[in-house]
C-alpha cells in the first residue's frame, strides 16, 4: 500500500479531523500522484487515508479516518449519503449542490443539479482517475439527461492537470431552466459564472423576496438576477440591477421576462459597482451587495478587507434612514470576523448606526466540516442602517 509518513507533531490537526495534509508535514513518501495513500504518524501508526499529489501544497486530501477499503462501494456510499442530505430540498428547488467537496467527505469533487442536467467539478488527480467510475455511480443513483463538466482550470493546474470543460454524458443545452418554488431561472451551465447559478444564495433570495414589498431596491453585482427577480416577485416598486457583464445582464432580462414580472420596474445598468455607487445620487430602501471574491491568496487579504470597507461604506451612504443592507462575502481567505469587522468599520466611517437583523451562511446543500473552516467561504449579514 502506498503511504506517507508524517513529521513528528504534524499528525495533531489531522487527528482532530482537518482533512488536509500540507506538503511540509511529510517526512517520507512512498506514493505517486493521484494514488490513495495511508497517512501514518512518524512511528508508522495509521491515522487516515486520502488522495495524494506531490505537486500540490495540500499533498493529501483525507477520504477517511477509518481503515476501510477505498473502492467503488466506498464512493457509492459516500455519494448516497450526500444525496440523502439533500432530500429536504426536493420539491422546493430543482437546482441544488449534490456533492460539496470536503464538506461531503469527497475532496476534489462537486456535483450540482440543474433540473435534468448535472454539472461536475473534478479538481484533483485522485478524483480525475475516478471519472468513469463516478459517472457510472451517478447513472445508478439518479436520472438525468446530461452531464457537463466545469472544473476550475486554475485549481487543476496545481496538480499538473490540464483544463477540463465540456459535455461528459448526453446532450447539454447551453441554457437550462430551473425552478425555485414558483420562480423560474435560466441558467447558463456551459459558460456562466461558477457552475452557472449561485446555489449558495437560495435562502437569501427568499429573504430578499420577503423584504421587498413596495421598496426601491438596488442589486449590486446582480449577475443573472437571482436577487432582482426575487425582489420583483416580492413586489418591489423598482429594482436597479448593476453588473459589469453584458452576458449576465442579458440573461437577467430574460429571467424577468420568463417570470412575467413587470419589466418597466427593472432598470438594468452595465457598470462597475464602485464607480456606480460613487456617482449615484439616488436613495434606496434595500441594497444587496454580492461581489466576487476579493482575494485569492493570504497576501491579498488586507487589500480585500479595505475593498469590503469601501464597498459597504459607499452602499450605506445610498440607503434611506432605516434602509436595509444585505451584504455578502464569498472570499474564502477573509474570515467571518474579518468581514463583519469590515462592515462595522464601514458603518463607523459613514457615520451610520447599524442594527444586525440576520447572519447567514450557505444553505444545507453546502455542508462544511466543523474541522475544516477553510470550507466555510460564504458569509452574509442583513443590517438595518439608522
Ligand atoms: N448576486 C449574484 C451573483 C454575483 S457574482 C446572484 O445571486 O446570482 C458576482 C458578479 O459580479 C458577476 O456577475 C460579475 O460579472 C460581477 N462583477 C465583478 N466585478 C464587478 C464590478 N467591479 N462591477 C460590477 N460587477 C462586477
Amino acid at each position: 500500500m502506498a503511504y506517507c509518513l508524517l513529521k513528528p507533531g504534524s499528525e495533531k490537526p489531522i487527528k482532530k479531523g482537518h482533512p488536509w495534509v500540507y506538503a511540509g508535514s511529510l517526512e517520507r513518501v512512498e506514493a505517486e500522484g493521484g494514488q490513495v495513500v495511508e497517512v501514518l504518524d512518524h512511528r508508522g501508526r495509521f491515522i487516515a487515508k486520502g488522495h495524494f499529489h506531490p505537486r500540490s501544497p495540500v499533498a493529501i486530501r483525507i477520504l477517511t479516518w477509518r481503515r476501510e477499503a477505498i473502492d467503488r462501494r466506498f464512493f457509492r456510499r459516500r455519494i448516497e449519503e450526500a444525496f440523502g442530505l439533500r432530500i429536504p430540498l426536493e420539491g422546493i428547488t430543482s437546482a441544488m449542490r449534490l456533492v460539496n467537496f470536503e464538506g461531503d467527505l469527497l475532496p476534489g469533487l462537486a456535483i450540482d443539479r440543474y433540473g435534468d442536467y448535472l454539472s461536475v467539478q473534478i479538481h484533483t488527480e485522485g478524483m480525475d482517475r475516478l471519472r468513469e467510475m463516478m459517472l457510472g455511480i451517478l447513472g445508478e443513483l439518479l436520472s438525468f439527461k446530461g452531464i457537463y463538466e466545469r472544473s476550475d482550470a486554475e485549481v487543476r493546474e496545481r496538480e499538473g492537470l490540464g483544463p477540463s470543460e465540456g459535455p461528459l454524458l448526453g446532450e447539454v443545452p447551453e441554457v437550462v431552466e430551473v425552478r425555485e418554488g414558483d420562480v423560474r431561472f435560466l441558467v447558463d451551465i456551459c459558460r456562466g459564472q461558477k457552475t452557472g447559478f449561485y446555489l449558495d444564495q437560495r435562502e437569501n433570495r427568499l429573504l430578499v423576496r420577503r423584504l421587498s414589498e413596495g421598496k426601491k431596491v438596488l442589486d449590486c453585482f446582480c449577475y443573472t438576477g437571482g436577487f432582482s427577480v426575487s425582489a420583483l416577485k416580492g413586489g418591489a416598486k423598482e429594482v436597479k440591477a448593476v453588473d459589469s457583464s453584458w452576458r449576465a445582464l442579458e440573461l437577467l432580462r430574460e429571467n424577468v421576462k420568463v417570470n412575467a414580472l413587470p419589466q418597466e420596474r427593472c432598470i438594468i445598468e452595465k457598470a462597475d459597482v464602485f464607480d456606480f455607487l460613487r456617482g449615484d445620487r439616488d436613495r434606496y430602501d434595500l441594497i444587496i451587495l454580492d461581489p466576487p471574491p476579493f482575494a485569492r491568496s493570504r497576501q491579498e487579504v488586507p487589500q480585500a478587507i479595505k475593498g469590503y470597507v469601501e464597498l459597504n461604506r459607499l452602499a450605506m451612504r445610498r440607503l434611506r434612514k432605516g434602509g436595509l443592507l444585505l451584504t455578502c462575502c464569498c472570499t474564502q481567505r477573509v474570515s467571518r470576523e474579518e468581514f463583519f469587522g469590515a462592515v462595522l468599520e464601514a458603518g463607523r466611517s459613514s457615520g451610520r448606526m447599524l442594527q444586525v437583523l440576520h447572519c447567514a451562511r450557505a444553505p444545507i446543500d453546502h455542508p462544511v466540516l466543523s474541522s475544516h473552516p477553510e470550507g466555510d467561504y460564504f458569509k452574509a449579514l442583513l443590517l438595518r442602517v439608522l
